[in-house]
């Protein structure tokens, strides 16, 4: 029998329990053990959910009230003395390093978080040293391995693979310089021969091991510890399934296929063409293949026909015993159900499949594959045909002039008319601002307020005029508070987004929207993305009224503020009949005729952020320049169409540069702000290294926790960057949006930039 296996699930849960949860017992308003107990209610349905719907191996131990590779940290005694001696419990030890602590004396910043491959959620970063001494702390996997079996559930515990874990990490401040986290490798295995000689010991069957390193080009450096760990860890454990996800082995098959593992997991999601190849590299061994078919990463309905062919392809050569139908990665990258909408149309709705649905397709899949005669696995590939069918035929309607328009896009505009020296002088007399210009990155707080003027409009209990009202009052609030602390380039404060993809995908055409579709991005923060069913028109101006009124306010200029093409693709769930590029310069070209209403409207600066275009970076270097190719272009096409004078921004949320730096320099933005504060200086030193041109902004301060960085840490900040950056190059600002944070942090925090920014203006 071919198996049904779902890699992991959404934690968050339907109504997102664990995000009230976790900020409930933040707030001291729960006990540890009242959050313990709502996390035990989560996972409890999870489990019972898939059982219901037929999955075989059901996952446990992916569960997480933060980040699952801080889980890991913790379990592991992966734990920066910075954290410790507080006397904090080890629960808050472990919230301390997600999010920072400044309460009762303790002040300690927030461990830095990466994003997770070319994904949007964000992992926090363990650090390792020389004299990291690992311990096994505790057994999640066990714990949350009994736990389901209390309920009846068997299943199939998750791990956080060895060589991934320590290649994931970064070293630590104090380790000696080219120190590599992989030397620990020999002390951390016999810590993990320990974890699955437990899961062993506790009868569990299986155990997934997950290694989504392997899909990178870095992978092939790690061979030998790759064989050495699995050759060490195969014995003590339970049988391992290795999960790679995310992408293709390519060259990486080589030794993989002969580890001494009993199973191997392949994302045919987003690389279906290995599957030939990893088929005839495990057909000598014993391993048993887990088709990754129904994908993690899209909310679309899977094509089962399509799927069940490329099973059969694995069936017929290595029998049905020796195949698994799988989800192609963990389903934490989807909402939980698509039970909850029902905003969609009956014919939207039956478009998509989120995590629970999915379960349920993975389940037809294995039993298709399985030779099942079941009727209602039949009618359920019939529905799916249907529905498939369906779909097919919307996808064919398309709007002929964006079409036309985007085929005749030219090369002069992707170009500001001017180099960027000439737009300097302009800008400089056009702006007015001084030295080392103190700016913010967009939003400032969205408070309880706002959000329930939101909910109060959705629900029709205010008008629209009366919520206009009120996000003008809001802007106004900003405007003052940001003149009052002597803020030099102003920002409206994005009080009307519910979000900064969402806003635009209801501004445009094209979108669809979920009222409940909630995915995890980081801790607590969750977002809801759009989906991108058809072809994108703006049919008007998207936030001039907005930017206006602010400016109207204030003789101090006022940056407009738009969410890139890239950043909308990526944090939206994208088409798959078309291709990527096509979505992206639909996107290019409606932003751009918004930018052009900006600046026509006598808004001085507009700033487009891009934070996830390096994310959307393919993992392969092999596959990068196809995709630089039409997204470095739909940026220029975006901010090109207006004249010198307008200063165009742009913003980043990551500090990883030195492999795209080429790439930030080509978009010829007049300033970008990068995240820099928790990157030491490493990254300005990229940037003076490659001799980057235009103005730059690294953040001086983290805005992901609410801790308040002192004025001479600012200070401080300030004059290392001056030690690297040319003067007349810097802006000081915080390292992103204030959206998450409190009024009383931020105006704390913007008081002492300020102060700094006036004393380099003094001392330099
Ligand atoms: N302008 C956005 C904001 O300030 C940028 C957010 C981001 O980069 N993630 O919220
Ligand atoms: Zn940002």
């Amino acid at each position: 029998m071919v198996a049904s296996s779902v890699l992991g699930f959404p934690r968050i849960g339907a109504n997102r329990e664990v995000k009230k949860a976790v900020e409930a017992y933040w707030a001291g308003k729960i006990s540890a053990d009242e959050l313990t107990k709502a996390a035990a209610d989560v996972k409890k349905t999870s489990w019972t959910s898939l059982k219901e719907r037929g999955v075989a191996l059901i996952p446990s131990g992916d569960f997480s009230l933060y980040d699952h590779v801080l889980d890991h940290s913790a379990a592991f005694n992966v734990i920066p003395k910075r954290y410790l001696g507080h006397n904090l419990s080890p629960l808050d030890v472990y919230f301390a390093m997600g999010r920072g602590r400044q309460a009762d004396g303790v002040d300690v910043p927030a461990s830095e978080m990466k994003k997770w491959f070319d994904s949007n959620y964000h992992f926090v970063v363990p650090e390792f040293a020389e004299d990291t001494e690992f311990k096994l702390n505790f057994n999640k996997a066990l714990e949350e391995y009994n736990e389901a079996k209390a309920l009846g559930v068997v299943t199939r515990p998750v791990v956080l693979g060895p060589v991934s874990f320590l290649a994931l990490g970064k070293a630590a401040k104090e380790a000696k310089p080219g120190f590599e986290p992989i030397s620990l490798l020999p002390k951390v295995l016999p810590v993990y021969k320990q974890l699955l000689a437990d899961l062993k010991a506790a009868g569990a069957e299986w155990v997934q091991i997950d290694e989504p390193v392997l899909v990178l080009d870095s992978a092939a450096y790690l061979e030998k510890q790759y064989i050495s760990a699995y050759e060490e860890l195969v014995p003590a454990s339970p049988k391992i399934l290795l999960a790679t996800y995310y992408g293709r082995l390519d060259s990486n098959l080589s030794f993989v296929a002969k580890l001494p593992v009993a199973g191997l997991h392949i994302d045919l999601d987003r690389a279906p063409k290995q599957l030939d190849e990893v088929i005839a590299a495990v057909k000598p061994t014993p391993i048993v293949l887990s088709l990754g078919i129904v994908s993690g990463r899209n909310i679309w309905k899977a094509d089962l026909q399509a799927g069940i062919a490329l099973g059969q392809k694995a069936v017929s050569v290595l029998g049905q015993e020796r195949v698994i139908a799988a989800t192609s990665s963990s389903l934490l990258h989807t909402p939980v159900t698509l039970a909850a909408e029902n905003k969609l149309t009956a014919a939207q709705k039956d478009w998509f499949s989120f995590a629970l649905e999915k379960a349920s397709e993975v389940f037809v899949l294995a039993a298709t594959l399985s030779g099942s005669q079941d009727a209602n696995v039949a009618s359920a590939l019939a529905a799916n045909r249907e529905s498939i069918a369906k779909r097919r035929e919307f996808e064919r309607t398309s709007d002929d002039a964006v079409r036309k328009r985007v085929a005749s896009i030219t090369p002069d505009m992707l170009n500001r008319k001017s180099p960027f020296t000439v737009r300097k002088a302009v800008q400089a007399k056009y702006l007015d601002l001084p030295k080392f210009p103190t700016t913010t990155i967009g939003s400032f707080p969205q408070t309880k307020e706002i959000r329930a003027a939101r909910a109060k409009l959705n629900k029709k209990e205010i008008t629209q005029a009366e919520y206009e009202d009120f996000i003008k009052k809001e802007i106004e609030y900003v405007v003052r508070f940001q003149e009052r602390i002597g803020l030099d380039l102003l920002v409206h404060g994005e009080p009307e987004r519910n979000d900064m993809v969402q806003y635009f995908g209801e501004q445009l055409e094209g979108f669809v929207f979920t009222q409940n579709g909630w995915v995890q991005s980081y801790g607590s923060r969750y977002v809801r993305p759009p989906i991108i069913v058809s072809d994108v028109i703006r049919p008007g101006p998207m936030t001039v009224k907005w930017s206006s009124y602010a400016q109207s306010l204030t003789q101090k200029p006022m940056k407009g503020m738009l969410t890139g093409p890239v950043t909308i693709l990526n944090w939206s769930f994208p088409r798959a009949d078309v291709s990527r590029e096509l979505q992206c310069m639909q996107l290019a070209l409606a932003l751009r005729d918004e930018v052009v209403d900006l600046e026509k409207a006598g808004i001085k600066a507009v700033q487009v952020d891009e934070p996830a275009l390096r994310e959307g970076l393919p993992l392969r270097k092999a596959d990068w320049e196809p995709y630089l190719k039409w997204a470095l272009p739909s940026f220029k096409l975006a901010t090109a169409g207006v004249t010198d004078s307008l200063q165009t921004h742009s913003h980043f949320c990551y500090s990883d540069f030195d492999d795209i730096f080429p790439s930030i320099q080509a978009l010829d933005a007049d300033v970008i702000s990068i995240e820099a504060s928790k990157s030491d200086m490493k990254l300005l030193k990229t940037f003076k290294q490659y001799g980057y041109s235009n103005q730059i902004g690294p953040g001086v301060y983290d805005i992901h926790s609410p801790r308040v960085p002192g004025e001479q840490e600012i200070k401080d900040r300030v004059a290392a960057m001056l030690e690297i950056l040319p003067d007349e190059l810097l802006f000081v600002n915080p390292d992103c949006g204030l959206k998450t944070r409190g009024w009383k942090e931020t105006e704390a925090s913007l008081v002492n930039l300020v102060n700094a920014a006036r004393w380099a203006r003094q001392t330099h």
